[in-house]
């Protein structure tokens, strides 16, 4: 079991960061995102200054390793979660920002520290991850999409993946393929590397904001020095629980926004509303006990142990079976008024589906936890 080093706890305890940090991306959500959550919806906007406002807040640095004077992946998941109480685009495109990020700060490739990662954690680059289909296929529920050829200084990778989100010509994002030996490794690629073809994609019912693209690497060029991990072995474990984990903010926004609309509507649909089975307050009830649990799960994120797995992927599962039934009971509480075009209600219940089926999605979980019991 590998728990954080001493200097890692001392500075996981650095509560003050957070609230400087949340005061920021308060700030940011208020004044910059709320004018535009409808148009990124509707119109597919990508709120670009808003990532970049991010990033100048705080938002993508305090879960990284070896970058900070804190090591918290609280504030990471608090911020991301701030935005997504508004707009799940642009949580996910945090969240995007923040996997890429501890990725690079969990390499032992310590130039890739100073140069990607350093302006990854600001928000001076865009970036994301291509890593459902390797999350997928490490779990057996499907064949790694990417390949390699070994040449001099680097890698040649060909395949196709269907969706990356938070690219574009200028981004960075992470892919694995397979070598030909059948090992694994993980790199950063750009969205104009040589051999990268970013493609057009299918249009969503939400996360249109997203700057989700198809992906085509045709002999891409992946020198040594933008490799992650080579092999994947010992690497994968030490992120798949951040990786996870992170992915809590968006759950939390998510929730605690649906909750607000049932509570907005009390003055004047209270009097019949109190007849529904579920109630904001069970559903701020749940949320404290889930965010009890991933903040503590938060403290040791790189625990190797299989007991601390199953935690979070049970903290997972949960956070997309509730965001779903509080989007759900958004739209029951609303009415009309949540089910017009414009409504909040109808836009949550679209977004929520998107916890419950980006990877880990709820069926790989509950592979994932039957697989562990069957164990
Ligand atoms: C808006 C959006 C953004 C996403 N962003 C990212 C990202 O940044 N990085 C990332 O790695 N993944 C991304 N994904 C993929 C996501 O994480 C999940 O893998 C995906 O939603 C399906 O997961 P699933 O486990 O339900 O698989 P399933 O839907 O059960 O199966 C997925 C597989 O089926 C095939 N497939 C199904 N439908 C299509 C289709 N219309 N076109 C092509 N192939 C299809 C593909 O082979 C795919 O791997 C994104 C998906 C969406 C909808």
């Amino acid at each position: 079991m590998t728990v954080l080093t001493p200097i890692e706890s001392a500075r996981s305890a650095a509560s003050p960061a957070r609230a400087a940090v949340m005061q920021a991306v308060s700030g940011v959500a208020q004044t910059e995102l709320a004018p535009l959550v409808r148009a990124i919806d509707a119109e597919g906007l990508y709120p670009e200054g808003v990532m970049r406002a991010m990033g100048a807040a705080g938002a993508y640095r305090h879960h990284l390793p070896r970058l900070n004077e804190t090591f918290d992946l609280r504030t990471t998941i608090d911020a991301m979660s701030r935005a997504s109480e508004l707009c799940l685009s642009t949580g996910f495109c945090m969240w995007c920002q923040s996997a890429l990020g501890w990725y690079i700060f969990n390499s032992d490739n310590a130039e890739l520290h100073e140069t990607l990662g350093a302006k990854i954690a600001t928000g001076e680059v865009l970036g994301g991850t291509g890593l459902s289909n390797p999350m997928k296929t490490l779990f057996g529920i499907e064949k790694l999409k990417l390949s390699a050829t070994r040449v001099e200084g680097g890698y040649r990778v060909r395949g196709a993946l269907p969706w990356v989100s938070n690219i574009g010509p200028e981004a960075w994002f992470a892919v694995v393929f397979e070598r030909e030996d059948g090992k694994r490794v993980m790199a950063v690629l750009h969205g104009s590397g040589e051999g990268v073809k970013l493609t057009a994609n299918d249009h969503f019912v939400a996360l249109e904001g997203t700057r989700t693209y198809g992906v085509q690497c045709r002999d891409a060029w992946v020198p040594d020095a933008h490799v992650l991990a080579d092999p994947i072995d010992d690497y994968i474990p030490k992120i798949r629980g951040g990786f996870i984990l992170l992915q809590a903010g968006m759950a939390f926004g998510m929730i605690q926004g649906c909750i607000d609309l049932m509570e907005q509507v009390k003055p004047q649909l209270g009097h019949v509303n109190r007849h529904l089975p579920d109630q904001p307050e069970d559903f701020a009830e749940r949320l404290a006990a889930m965010k009890a649990e991933v903040y503590a799960l938060c403290e040791t994120p790189h625990d190797l142990s299989r007991e601390y797995f199953r935690r979070v992927v049970s903290a997972r599962l949960m956070a997309g079976d509730e965001s779903v039934a509080a989007a759900h009971n958004a739209m029951l509480h609303c009415g009309a008024r949540g089910y017009v075009t414009g409504g909040d209600a109808q836009r949550r219940l679209r977004e929520a589906y998107f916890v419950a089926i980006v990877t880990p999605a709820t069926k790989q979980l509950r592979k994932m936890l039957a697989d562990m019991d069957a164990a």
